[in-house]
């Protein structure tokens, strides 16, 4: 059972074609600059193949289509391909932002659909647009091929209203729809099951902290195996600070800012969106690069380090707080699955909240799910590797097959 997952972005088409049988990824692969003079693409054929062949190639990619067409034929191509002919193919998973109410579950793509992540363009200007455009392509390209469309809205979809209103007139609600959202959905619904999983437990008992840490970062709570909150709100801006983005702010900064300097307010979204976080802070948005502008001493990138550190840990006691019970803590992505020192940091002095971490494990290496905490700690820390692509290839399958 092959799925190809599709995540499609304003000028890029990034792609993974799994083995739902074997859960491996056979193939993989990045276009970038599309729509550009030189584009630019990585195809990448994995694991389950003899040996790992990486192809690169310089060429002007009009639009989408031709992106597509490309990754297409390399699909089946007899040196660099995984199939025989595109019929393997049992669907198409792709990954959608944003579903706004309407929608919060997997689903096969229709007329209805498109429409609906149409009407959502102004939620996810920058995302949904280029997720439909990916869609479309998908379409024509590999005809009578099922689509189905994941939104990474569906995970925050299950928090109550408490934690999904913003203290605004209620009319905004209403006729804008402006609440929180929460995204990375993929990630902490995958994750979420993972642990129940590696705890032994049925999904609907877990209560646990996810914290998604990567160059987007955030943090969900999850009670009974259903979001009870998260960290990003009306779009992916929200929360935690990241590797671009500010996170929460005080919203009087944006008119503040206007008045002083006369920016429009898309000027200081792109500031929020894409200046700020650790590269406003110390010029650096790679946590690997911050780190070693730390170890030189370099002022900023420790300021931007600490600051981040802060804002996650504020986010796990505030989480616990509303929780209650809370069987673990989870790090996960980029910066939680990889950086030690960082977990260490986040659990440092938590023996108050029940978390003790064991720092000979939270050290050590590992692919998989791994406890990172004491024998004795009441709330266990785990380190759960996140798969957003193999989580939207499992979805796509089932709601296909349950078709
Ligand atoms: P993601 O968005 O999940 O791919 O995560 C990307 C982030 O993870 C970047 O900021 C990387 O610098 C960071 N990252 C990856 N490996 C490490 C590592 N060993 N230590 C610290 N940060 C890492």
């Amino acid at each position: 059972m092959k799925v190809l997952v599709v995540n499609a972005g304003s000028s890029s088409l990034k792609y993974q074609f799994i083995n739902l049988t074997t859960c491996h990824c056979l193939c993989s692969g990045l276009v970038e600059r599309i729509g550009q003079e030189s584009g630019h693409l990585t195809h990448k054929r994995l694991p389950d193949t003899p040996h790992r062949v990486v192809k690169k190639e310089e060429h002007q990619f009009a639009d989408h289509a031709e992106a597509m067409k490309r990754v297409s034929a390399l699909l089946t191509d007899s040196e660099y391909g995984v199939i025989q002919d595109i019929s393997e193919i049992y669907a198409i998973g792709h990954r959608v932002l944003h579903g706004g109410e309407e929608i919060t579950h997997p689903v096969i793509v229709d007329e209805h659909v498109k429409n609906v992540i149409r009407r959502c363009f102004p939620l996810g200007p920058l995302h949904n647009p280029a997720n439909l455009t990916g869609i479309e392509v998908s379409e024509k390209m590999f005809p009578g091929i099922p689509n189905v469309a994941v939104f990474d809205t569906e995970f925050g979809m299950s928090m109550p209203p408490s934690s999904y209103m913003y203290p605004l007139p209620y009319e905004l609600y209403e006729q804008y729809g402006i609440r929180r959202y929460g995204f990375h959905g993929t990630s902490h619904n995958y994750v979420a099951s993972r642990t129940a999983e590696f705890l032994g437990k049925s999904r609907d008992e877990l209560n646990a902290v996810i914290l998604h840490l990567g160059n987007g970062a955030s943090a969900s709570a999850v009670r009974n195996g259903s979001c009870l909150d998260t960290t990003m709100g009306l779009t992916p801006l929200e929360g935690l600070m990241m590797g671009t983005r500010c996170g929460t702010i005080d919203p009087a900064i944006v008119p503040f800012l206007m008045q002083k300097t006369g920016m429009s307010a898309a000027e200081i979204d792109t500031i929020m969106n894409r200046k700020s976080g650790l590269l406003g802070i110390c010029g650096i948005n790679d946590m690997r690069d911050v780190k070693d502008a730390v170890k030189k001493g370099e002022p900023r990138a420790v300021l931007a380090l600490d600051m981040f550190v802060h804002r996650i840990k504020k986010t796990l006691g505030a989480y616990m707080a509303v929780l209650g019970r809370t069987d673990a803590v989870v790090f996960t992505a980029g910066i939680g699955e990889n950086d030690d020192s960082m977990r260490s940091r986040v659990c440092a002095n938590m023996d108050f909240f029940g978390i003790k971490l064991d720092e000979e494990a939270n050290a050590g290496r590992g692919d998989g799910p791994r406890r990172i905490s004491t024998p004795d700690s009441r709330v266990s820390v785990l380190v759960i590797p996140t798969n957003e692509e193999l989580s939207i290839a499992m979805e796509t399958y089932r709601v296909v097959h349950e078709h």
